[in-house]
């Protein structure tokens, strides 16, 4: 698919809260950097992760590796 240029990555689903298409891409100011994703909606975030595809990972699987904090 040819999306005009930007850069082709894992298309994030819809939020798995509020079921908007709304998350973004994120990545923390300190470090170590902490990739994560947050619902610009509702606010919803995965926990951080090392890897920017372990944030999508996360954020696309609706039922998580583990729901526990
Ligand atoms: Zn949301």
């Amino acid at each position: 698919m040819n999306y005009g240029g930007r850069p082709r990555r894992t298309e994030l689903k819809h939020c798995r809260i509020c079921g908007m298409d709304s998350g973004v891409r994120k990545v923390t100011v300190k470090v170590p950097e902490k990739f994560y994703v947050v619902c610009e909606v509702c606010g919803y975030k995965t926990r951080p992760h090392t890897t920017q595809s372990g944030a999508t990972r996360e954020w696309n699987n609706e039922r998580g590796e583990s729901q526990r904090d």
